[in-house]
């Protein structure tokens, strides 16, 4: 049995486990995937004291520095269920193992939506980006798009128009769904095109990145090319927590419900990352959110 139990082996697992071995208790990370997200990064920039890294280079230094610990790392291991039986929690793996633990730490992450058009894998990290915190400043002075009009969309837009040369809004519906002040900041700006009641149906490229999309007007089924070198995919992220409804109370957009200290609906289960309702998903918030779950998980273990 598992003193700290922890789901999920990005970021934010990684520094749960860190920071609860650090305590002398049992603990256990289970990661379909060790590194998450960060395995799919090329460039990192922001994270803090590290001037410029890669994805998969920060993701060895978070194993090792994981490995430096007495942690049972369980690699490639999919959770399925979360229960509680008795006082105990119990966590279900795909392959029909169950694991038990005092206290459960969830760290499941979220994935972005994707358009699905064609030439959008082909120019994932050429052009094609899902986080304007990451990438926009590689498009500096350059003509980008952003797929999307809700708070996300228009909130990036906003943000890439003060670096950019061009933004242009893409939005499927004939109306925004951002909040009434961004979209008034979004028509304020001069650099910003905005295009409604537009179906994205391909990325256009040169092989080696991005020069185009191509759209549908849907009010006269037209089909109509933007030149540009960024395309920012903002139709939501979603976070990995199928496997929890029911279980653990969830927003209406599918993150775990968490308060400051990272405490879920249910008692000893403290979540953090993106897969919780914590704004702001980027790495280092995510590292933030795991060691204070873990602090948090430890803190209830001593009063029981
Ligand atoms: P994740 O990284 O998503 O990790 C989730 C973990 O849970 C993985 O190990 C996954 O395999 C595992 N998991 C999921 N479901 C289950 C299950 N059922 N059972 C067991 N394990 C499970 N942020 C920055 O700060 N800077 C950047 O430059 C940057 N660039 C990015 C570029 C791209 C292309 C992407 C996609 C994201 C980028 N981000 C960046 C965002 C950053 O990667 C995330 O905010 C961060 O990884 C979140 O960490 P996390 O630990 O919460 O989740």
């Amino acid at each position: 049995e598992f003193d700290v139990l922890i789901v999920g082996g990005g970021p934010a697992g990684a520094a749960a486990a860190i920071y609860a071995a650090r305590k002398g208790i049992k603990t256990g990370v289970l990661a379909e995937r060790f590194g998450g997200q960060v395995l799919d990064t090329l460039g990192i920039e922001n994270f803090i004291s590290v001037k410029e890294t890669e994805g998969p280079k920060l993701v060895a230094q978070l194993e090792q520095h994981v490995k430096t610990y007495d942690v049972d790392v369980m690699n490639l291991q999919r959770a399925k269920a979360l229960h509680q039986v008795g006082d105990q929690l119990e966590v279900e793996l795909d392959n029909g193992a169950k694991l038990k633990a005092k206290t459960v730490i969830v760290s499941t992450g979220a994935r972005w939506r994707e358009m699905n058009v064609p030439g959008e894998q082909e120019y994932r990290n050429k052009g094609v980006a899902y986080c304007p915190h990451c990438d926009g400043p590689l498009f500096k002075g350059k003509r980008v798009s952003v797929i999307g009009g809700g708070n996300s969309g228009v909130e990036a837009a906003i943000d890439l128009a003060g670096i950019v040369k061009h933004v242009t809004l893409f939005e499927f519906d004939t109306k925004l769904r951002a909040d009434a002040v961004l979209q008034k900041k979004l028509y304020s700006l001069p650099n910003v095109t905005v295009i409604l009641n537009a179906l994205t149906t391909e990325v256009k490229g040169d092989g080696t990145k991005v020069n185009g999309l191509v759209y549908t007007d849907r009010a006269t089924g037209e089909s109509k090319q933007v030149e540009l070198e960024g395309i920012f995919v903002q139709i939501g992220l979603l976070p990995n927590t199928e496997w929890l409804k029911g279980t653990l109370e969830l927003s209406n957009r599918g993150e775990i419900v968490v308060d400051a200290k990272g405490q879920t609906s249910l008692d000893g289960v403290f979540a953090a990352g993106d897969c919780t309702t914590a704004p702001y998903k980027q790495i280092i918030i995510a590292m933030g959110e795991g060691s204070k779950a873990a602090l948090s998980a430890f803190d209830h273990l001593i009063r029981q």
